[in-house]
């Protein structure tokens, strides 16, 4: 392995007595070469960038880079500590590592930031779920500052640079980590990284550049949404600071439970009592669905436990195509005979149905299988 590692001097093109600053430089231009911004479709970027920043770590340290002079890779295989490259996640954590959230495009210092995300629930019925609704929220977010227009403070108020971060927004830190020394840069605590401090604050926001703000948002909930899932509305969060993007809103939908219906994934499935006798005798029977009354027709000796579909009466299917069906199960109500009367007719009715009125077609428990599938 070591066989095929290039020079490191070479890595970096540069002559073997560079000194620093030259290493620094030379370094900093590859990377800005090898970046995964730059390089979206070069596979070999990454690879290249952690072979630049190994030579970097080796070469920039007077330590190891002596040793380096002396016995070649070899001589570092064993040092204690070094960086294993490959333990960085992604491309973008590396880089974050090596340039301390990095600022190598003069992109660090931002003074603006994203509005924080938004979470809020909704309850909506059984029924709203299987058709749709719109739903107008009310809920207390956060604007950016119309008194200011988001800046903090008055308009035309003087504004100096900030003396801790000179104005830069950041200060930097320099510290020992994977690479030897290296410079993280922090937002500054002076300035909020704006890098200017006004003379004077917004005395409606106090200087945040946001307020508290009752908000509405209409929310549309598609038909067919399971309870608990959630519906991203981008930007309606929370505004960001000094004129940052706004947040992301999260709508949660809870969908209350109905006595008549349950769902089972696309199809809604609701029980039909039908007293013996119209069981016997067959009947027709007014039946409530998620889209109104249906009919249902139920033939003469209809058992307990079967079932009737509806074709399209159930949940659309989110994505894609297909809408559920409405499943009614029949639960056959078998009453007691206990006045005079009633046990007459019941005997005569036993001795007039004769084994053929009792057609074998399957068990209760036949039947039912089909119900919970
Ligand atoms: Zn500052
Ligand atoms: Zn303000």
């Amino acid at each position: 392995m070591n066989d095929q590692k290039r020079d490191y001097y070479d890595v970096l093109g540069v002559e073997r007595n560079a000194d620093d600053d030259q290493i620094k430089k030379a370094f900093r231009r590859r990377a800005r070469e090898l970046h995964p911004d730059v390089n979206p479709d070069d596979p070999t970027a990454e690879s290249r960038f952690k072979e630049a920043a190994e030579a970097y770590e080796v070469l920039s340290s007077p330590e190891t880079r002596q040793m380096y002079d002396r016995y070649g890779h070899e001589g570092l295989s064993q040092r204690a500590g070094a960086t294993n490259f490959n333990d960085f996640g992604s491309f973008q954590d590396l880089f974050d590592a090596v340039f301390g959230g990095g600022d190598m495009f003069g992109r660090g210092g931002q003074s603006s930031g994203q509005g924080e995300d938004l979470g809020i629930q909704v309850s909506i019925s059984f029924v709203e779920s299987a058709v749709g609704v719109n739903r107008d929220l009310a809920f207390d977010g956060i604007d950016a500052c119309g008194v200011c227009g988001g800046q903090g403070y008055p308009p035309g108020t003087p504004v100096d640079p900030c003396v801790t971060c000179a104005g830069q927004g950041q200060v930097r830190q320099v510290s020992r980590g994977p690479f030897g020394q290296f410079v993280r840069a922090q937002v500054c605590g002076a300035c909020q990284g704006s890098g200017r401090i006004p003379r004077e604050r917004c005395s409606s926001c106090h200087g945040e550049g946001r307020v508290k703000a009752p908000r509405t948002h209409t929310v549309s909930i598609p038909a067919g949404i399971f309870s608990g899932q959630q519906i991203r509305v981008t930007g309606a969060g929370h505004a960001g600071s000094r004129g940052g993007p706004a947040g992301d809103l999260y709508v949660e939908v809870i969908v209350q439970e109905d006595a008549r219906f349950w769902r089972d994934e696309l199809d809604v499935v609701s029980r039909l009592e039908v007293p013996v006798t119209q069981a016997m005798l067959g009947t027709s029977v007014g039946v409530a669905t998620v889209f109104g009354e249906e009919s249902v027709d139920l033939h003469p000796g209809t058992q307990s436990g079967e079932q009737v579909v509806l074709r399209g009466k159930g949940f659309p299917a989110l994505q894609g195509r297909g809408q559920g069906d409405h499943r009614v199960i029949v639960d056959v109500r078998i009453p007691r005979a206990e006045s005079d009367d009633a046990r007459a007719i019941v005997e005569q009715l036993t001795d007039v149905l004769d084994e053929r009125a009792y057609r074998d077609d399957g068990g209760f428990f036949d039947r039912l299988r089909h119900v919970f599938r």
